[in-house]
């Protein structure tokens, strides 16, 4: 299910640093299930202790 809303209100910006990255992940896996959060990102988030 995606949670179009949250989409067209949070764009990821352009080149966006890996704070920004991880920061819009984040949020969209907080807000929204259309897709998994993996990869590089997930352990990006885990290193960082961020609570989803
Ligand atoms: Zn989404």
């Amino acid at each position: 299910m995606i949670n179009k809303e949250w989409h067209l209100a949070n764009r990821m910006p352009k080149n966006p640093t890996l704070d920004q990255r991880v920061q819009w992940h984040v949020e969209h896996a907080r807000n929204c299930q259309c897709r998994k959060l993996e990869g590089k990102i997930l352990e990006e988030i885990k290193k960082r202790g961020i609570k989803i």
